[in-house]
């Protein structure tokens, strides 16, 4: 598994020796044991693995939501498992945009103001230009003015998408992105993803259980019982189908 743990200089995050364990004792879960693994910029990856295998507890711990049992997150240089609770949330406003299932938009707010929530929320100006970028690539532009409940589920997920990268991040982690949405709406939302990376250099993470959506991703990660046990190159949705089912049968043989 050499190829998980390279450190290149275009690497934006780094975990090394991440373990997180909830509870303690005998009734301890080992969520992430030991798990190195590097990310680098512009590159999409997805994070795949059965229920319970320890993907969102990754996720949450590489973006600096949840605390780690031992190890380190080398994001941008610096470990953030070492960061205050201030300079934690400064991290995550800036550095990291977040994508939901559920979008996660503010009802009471028009598509513009949840895409500006960020900048608002850091009492930072817009960049007009790259407002009107992101939101004409996300095919928004006549959406601007409408509420979450006046939006279709992918326009809302692609309003979710633009709030996320509004700031420049310098990742991108989304958490089974087109779980609430048909597959045209999925389609079109990853195409978005994928787009960003091509387009813009931006690293995207995301976890999800669909194949089909690995297959938009540069690499797939396969977690089991808090480990890595695949890094895929170019996923294929049939052989990560397959993959996961093999995975799937040897928990269930045990
Ligand atoms: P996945 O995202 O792959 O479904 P999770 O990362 O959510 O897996 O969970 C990994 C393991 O950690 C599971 O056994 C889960 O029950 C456990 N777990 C997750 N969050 C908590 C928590 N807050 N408290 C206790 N156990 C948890």
């Amino acid at each position: 598994m050499e190829d998980t743990m390279a450190y290149t200089n275009t690497t934006v995050i780094q975990a090394i020796g991440l373990t997180k364990d909830y509870g303690d004792g005998e009734a301890a879960v080992h969520a992430l044991r030991d798990v190195d693994v590097a990310f680098e910029q512009g590159r999409f990856t997805a994070i795949m693995g059965p229920s319970g295998s320890g993907k969102s507890t990754l996720m949450h711990t590489l973006s600096g939501l949840d605390t780690v049992t031992a190890g380190e997150v080398i994001f941008d240089g610096r470990d953030i498992t070492k960061l205050n609770d201030n300079e934690l949330t400064l991290m995550r406003r800036h550095d990291v945009g977040f994508v939901f299932q559920n979008f996660n938009l503010l009802p009471m707010f028009t598509a513009e103001q949840n895409i500006l929530m960020p900048l608002t929320l850091a009492g930072e100006k817009s960049d007009r230009e790259w407002f009107d970028r992101l939101t004409t690539t996300l095919g928004l532009t006549d959406r601007l003015r409408h509420r979450p409940n006046e939006l279709s589920g992918g326009q809302q997920q692609r309003v979710a998408i633009a709030r996320a990268l509004i700031t420049k991040p310098k990742v991108v982690f989304a958490d089974e992105p087109t779980g609430a949405l048909d597959s045209a709406s999925s389609a079109e939302v990853l195409g978005f993803l994928r787009g960003s990376v091509r387009e813009f250099g931006q690293t995207v993470i995301m976890v999800t259980h669909d194949p089909v959506a690995a297959s938009y991703a540069d690499r797939a990660l396969v977690v089991a019982d808090g480990r890595i046990v695949r890094d895929i190159s170019d996923p294929e949705a049939a052989a990560m189908s397959e993959l996961l089912t093999d995975i799937r049968d040897l928990k269930t043989a045990r």
